[in-house]
């Protein structure tokens, strides 16, 4: 058998978008994936499903996203696309399911690929110490003990001397923040989507490596793969990131998520498996 094309893709606002971020109500019937307090926030449209189930027969498709492993459950997958991916990249690299579990080996690597960088507690100290001086921002979350992440608005009187001030003390400590909406990421530098691609891509022996990914959390992703593709109306899009082999979406919203679907599954053609 053929080395298998190993896909590596980003989930939300990629292949799976939120009422917000779905863009004008289309025609096209859609799966819902989750929903909270009353409001969709993960959606792919039919003909994105059934491209995904497709793709996952043709590839060894890795999801790769920030979500939790708890938030990725939540998706269902398995229950609502009938497509169970045996690798998942979660919390942003911190975390490798591998048939469903976090697999240990990758864990012992995280920690010490993390180890030069500051304690998470000591990086919740000073992040609470820059948000005492916002309003209204949201509780931190620990994801996964890997990152912390805040809701953290505009509203919330945050500007750009705040966020490079809290820049600043991260990165002495060996973290990043990258803001993605009203969420404010704190991570350590070497948590890297990228980095647990590569070991799975290691793993499987994968002859190619083809991505997706909207944000700058996906950058490394992309920049690794052989081929990928970023829609038009993502935020490493409108960072002006452009990448000599990836493509970028005509459309955008749900649109763009099944354009990248079926992007992708011509990229893996007839001869993936
Ligand atoms: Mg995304």
């Amino acid at each position: 058998m053929r080395a298998p094309v190993l896909v590596a893709t980003d989930l939300d606002r990629t292949l799976v978008h939120s009422a917000r971020a779905a863009g004008p109500p289309g025609a096209a019937p859609v799966v819902r994936l989750e929903q909270r307090r009353g409001v969709v926030t993960a959606q792919l449209t039919h003909r994105a499903a059934a491209l995904l189930a497709e793709l996952d027969r043709r590839a060894l498709w890795v999801p790769a996203t920030t979500r939790t492993v708890a938030e990725y459950r939540r998706l269902d997958l398995e229950g609502r696309l009938g497509v169970a991916p045996r690798c998942v990249v979660c919390a942003n690299g911190g975390v490798l399911l591998v048939d469903g579990e976090p697999d240990g080996d990758w864990a012992a690597v995280v920690r010490d690929r993390l180890a030069p960088a500051a304690p998470i507690g000591e990086v919740g100290t000073v992040l609470a110490r820059h948000l005492d001086r916002l309003d209204g921002a949201g509780p931190v979350r620990d994801a996964d003990g890997c990152f912390l992440v805040v809701r953290a608005g505009r509203s919330a009187g945050w500007s750009a001397g705040w966020l490079e001030d809290l820049a600043g003390e991260c990165a002495t400590r060996g973290w990043r923040v990258v803001v993605h909406g009203d969420k404010v990421h704190v991570l350590p530098v070497a948590l890297t989507k990228g980095a647990a691609v590569a070991e799975v891509r290691g793993r499987t022996g994968a002859r190619r490596v083809v991505a997706a990914g909207d944000s700058p959390l996906d950058a490394d992703v992309l920049e690794a793969a052989d081929a990928g593709i970023q829609p038009v109306d993502g935020r490493l899009h409108g960072a002006g990131r452009r990448f000599a082999h990836v493509a970028v979406t005509a459309a955008a919203g749900l649109a763009a998520g099944e354009e990248i679907a079926a992007w992708l599954v011509a990229q893996v053609g007839g001869d993936g498996g």
